[in-house]
């Protein structure tokens, strides 16, 4: 499969939480109505919270339909976004036409902010999986973790995400990122166990950020700070530093990976373990991906990750 020209799908990609993910990208890039002080994509260059219909639906479901027939295995199809996925205006069409195509669940991965819209919520409802983030406990928290949009208030999120955990009839899974000093207190957990005992949902991840984040100074909690908040909230930590199991059907190695970190950002780790996984020879890749003046190397916690400029 040579999948280089395709607009808004790409994957599998492994996820830790969903096993192998075929991603659809329904916004332009770098569209969020968050600048998260971990963002791996860096600071947000096109802030808006106008839900707009960027796409056509039919255009994206052909690319889907025509995607799969050449993808072996996969466990999911997740909307997801080099951005807020949720800013699309025509989700609710887009998740019912994927459900025509695949009997696999459709996934979307949000920071939950539009969740006070009804038709956000009414749009996700569709959905056998979603997985809002909840990063804040409060205005202040909010402010400084996920820099939102102007007009966003955190009260207004954390209500719509309550309203839409009552009605909705899938599966809920909360992700709380961690950001040491931040809001990895011994307050901010009572806070957010006061906070989960009002929501609906199935399971809760801990993360932190395990690639370069937007900010420099964002610094990657303790350990057991991690697993605190994990035994606390009853959740799972998923303080992994790498993931497995990126394949591509691009027979040619470097641009398998050129492929994968288009839209997701690999370290120098997950591409040698990729690269051996096919029969390739890690180093020449690597030293390709050295060489190219298109890729970002970003050294973070003491190994390099690549990711398209
Ligand atoms: S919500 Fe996601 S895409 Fe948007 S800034 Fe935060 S981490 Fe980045």
């Amino acid at each position: 499969m040579e999948s280089l020209h395709y607009n808004y799908v790409y994957g599998p990609v492994p996820s830790r939480r969903m096993g192998l993910s075929v991603g659809i990208e329904p916004i332009p890039a770098d569209t969020c109505n968050y600048s998260c002080v971990y963002c791996q994509l860096g600071r947000t260059r096109h802030m808006t919270n106008e839900r707009k219909p960027f796409f056509e639906v039919g255009e994206m479901l052909s690319e889907l339909e025509m995607y799969l027939k050449d993808v072996k295995e996969y466990d999911v199809v997740t909307l997801v976004g080099d951005g807020e996925p949720t800013l699309f205006k025509g989700l609710g069409d887009l998740i019912r036409g994927i459900k025509k195509i695949t009997d696999k669940p459709v996934a979307v991965i949000t920071n939950g902010a539009l969740l006070y819209e009804k038709s956000v919520r009414d749009d996700l409802m569709e959905a056998h999986l979603v997985l809002p983030s909840l990063d804040a406990y409060d205005e202040k928290s909010f402010k400084a973790v996920n820099r939102p949009y102007g007009t966003i208030r955190f009260d207004d999120v954390f209500d719509g995400l309550k309203e839409f955990s009552r009605q909705y009839k899938g599966q809920l899974w909360i992700e709380i990122m961690l950001v040491k000093g931040m809001n990895d207190s011994q307050y901010a957990l009572e806070a957010f166990r006061g906070m989960l005992g009002q929501i609906k949902y199935e399971k809760v991840f801990i993360n932190a950020p395990v690639r370069p984040p937007a900010e420099s100074y964002v610094e990657t909690p303790e350990d057991d700070v991690i697993e605190e908040f994990a035994r606390g909230l009853k959740g799972y930590s998923i303080n992994h530093l790498t993931e497995s199991e990126f394949s591509s059907g691009i027979k040619d190695d470097f641009n398998a990976v050129l492929s994968i970190i288009g839209r997701h950002p690999m370290n120098q780790h997950e591409i040698s373990s990729f690269i051996k996984s096919r029969g390739g020879d890690p180093e020449e890749v690597l030293g390709r991906l050295g060489a190219d003046e298109k890729i970002d190397k970003l050294e973070y916690k003491g190994y390099v990750t690549y990711r398209m400029k």
